[in-house]
């Protein structure tokens, strides 16, 4: 079963986007995962073809007329029922690795990208979005955050990946930040690869290889380790 990717926006001309290149194009091409769009502007019904209001209550900007974002996610359900239905949106849980593979592992998704101040909050409620946030800052669409969680997911399909192993042993995966990395040349504007690494002893250099991403995960993110500080407060470049 090839994954369904189903996405409203008032860009469709954004997507493929990257998704067209490299592995997750070849990948789409292939059919080994599909992506359709719809223009959220296609279910408008007055002459103007409007998609946003003034915010009830005042303040700044639009909102995201409900009517027309409910007939265009029903006209989505209708031609691809069941799908988990994603609302892109900075008021939504933290994307992790672990919803990434959960959608991975599903038939598809249905993602909804918001534009202007947002979406009205009943159409949320009533076709029961799922806000899901890229992260702790505001773009100004939801297309960027819906092509990075597809991106995300795309990479963990069957046959997508050359390597398949490389998917499993990376950040996140086993609760830590992956270890560095080295390759040719042996010096490198006289830095030497570490010798563990070129020593030929597997076990010492799993070991080596554990401890630094240990000891990599404690100074950037102690809160995967459950050991306090918030993310947004980490993160920040470490030096080694
Ligand atoms: N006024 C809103 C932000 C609107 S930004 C607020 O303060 O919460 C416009 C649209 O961009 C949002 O509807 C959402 O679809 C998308 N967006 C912005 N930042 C995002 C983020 N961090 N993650 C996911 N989507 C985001």
């Amino acid at each position: 079963m090839t994954f369904a990717a189903v996405v409203l926006t008032l860009y469709p001309e954004m997507f493929p986007g990257h998704l067209g290149h490299s592995l997750a194009g070849k990948a789409l091409a292939r059919g080994d995962w599909s992506l359709d769009t719809l223009q959220i502007r296609d279910f408008a019904t007055d002459r103007h073809r409007t998609v946003d209001d003034t915010p009830a209550g005042g303040g700044a900007g639009m909102v995201l007329k409900p009517d027309v974002l409910a007939r265009a996610i029903d006209a989505a359900d209708a031609a691809r029922p069941g799908l988990p239905r994603l609302l892109m949106s900075p008021r939504g849980r933290p994307l992790t690795q672990a919803r990434v593979r959960d959608l991975a592992e599903g038939a598809g998704a249905l993602i909804v990208c918001g534009r202007f101040e947002g979406v009205d909050q009943r159409v949320i409620d009533r076709r029961g979005l799922e806000e899901v946030s890229i992260g702790d800052y505001i773009l100004s669409g939801g297309e960027p955050a819906a092509l990075t969680l597809l991106d995300a997911v795309v990479r963990l399909l069957p046959g997508v990946m050359g390597n398949a192993a490389s998917g499993v042993q990376e950040s996140f995966e086993g609760g830590l930040l992956e270890h560095p990395h080295y390759t040719r040349p042996q010096l490198f504007e006289g830095e030497p690869i570490p010798e563990v690494l070129t020593s030929g002893n597997h076990g010492a250099i799993r070991a080596w290889q554990q401890a630094e991403a240990l000891s990599l995960t404690r100074a950037r993110r102690p809160d995967l380790l459950g050991e306090g500080r918030a993310p947004s407060a980490a993160g920040q470049p470490v030096t080694k």
